[in-house]
């Protein structure tokens, strides 16, 4: 099996061991062992930094890393966070497009420092710059081509020991929130026919799966149930996420894009 940048063991899409959250409204899909610690960093993030943004934040995706070398992207292995993807924190690759302001930065890494230091480790990861507009932050990326402070991950190879050991430290400062949600229950029921997500057509079942390409990152230019353009387009952009190409990438969901996205079994 593949691992993570971090070492982590890489989960598989239809894995019992993700989960469905829901923090101030807002759904991530999570390894289970994270669900605590991912609900306490989302907590603050939506109270502290900037109001959670609906389809811009997800946890849980199936994708190599960008950096590449063979190795998979840390959210391949659920414990990790994306957040805001267009909003203060956005990855926009460079220093002088970075939106999120100074106090947001603080606001941010301030999240991940308050854990370590109540853990007495460095567990926690944060995107963030290690330095930006001549002041210091405390992010674990040092290149301004590469700041990426909406996302929050755990360092440890062995992530679920590592969230053990922050909840022992936590708490009660972790929010009540409801209860998670396996994905067979998630799913059950969920799309009557694959038959029905045909480009240009319009169907409720369409819906659930702009809802599943928001969940992910991937804009569907809404969930009004209209397979267009746009929707074509988000389709593609998540095949080629998940390594496809040429016809295979084409933005026509088949089997295999509808069974990573969790539409059907
Ligand atoms: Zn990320």
């Amino acid at each position: 099996m593949p691992q993570t940048l971090s070492g982590q063991q890489v989960v598989e899409d239809n894995s019992p061991n993700l989960v469905w959250i829901t923090v101030h409204g807002i759904r991530f899909k999570v390894h289970k062992d994270y669900v605590k610690v991912a609900t306490y960093i989302i907590d603050r993030w939506h109270r502290e930094v900037e109001p959670l943004k609906n389809g811009q934040c997800w946890g849980y995706s199936y994708r190599p890393a960008r950096q590449g070398g063979g190795r998979w992207s840390d959210h391949s292995g659920g414990f990790s966070l994306d957040l805001n993807s267009n909003g203060a924190g956005s990855m926009l690759w460079g220093a002088s497009s970075l939106k999120a302001t100074d106090a947001q930065l603080v606001a941010a890494g301030k999240i991940k420092t308050d854990i370590n230091k109540m853990v007495g480790k460095d567990l926690v990861g944060w995107g963030g710059p290690k330095a930006h507009r001549g002041k210091n932050f405390p992010g674990d990326y040092g290149n301004p081509g590469s700041f990426d402070p909406m996302h929050y991950f755990i360092k440890a190879a062995d992530a679920s020991a590592a969230c053990r050991l922050i909840e022992s430290k936590l708490g009660g400062g972790i929010p009540s929130t409801p209860a998670p949600v396996t994905q067979a229950a998630a799913a059950a029921g969920k799309l009557s026919s694959i038959a029905n997500l045909k480009f240009g057509a319009t169907h409720a079942d369409i819906k659930l799966m702009q809802e599943a390409l928001k969940a992910r990152g991937f804009d569907p230019g809404g969930v009004d149930g209209g397979y267009g353009e746009k929707t074509k387009a988000a389709v593609a952009a998540y095949q080629r996420s998940l390594g496809f190409s040429g016809a295979d990438a084409d933005g026509l969901i088949g089997n295999g894009s509808a069974r990573k996205l969790g539409l059907i079994a």
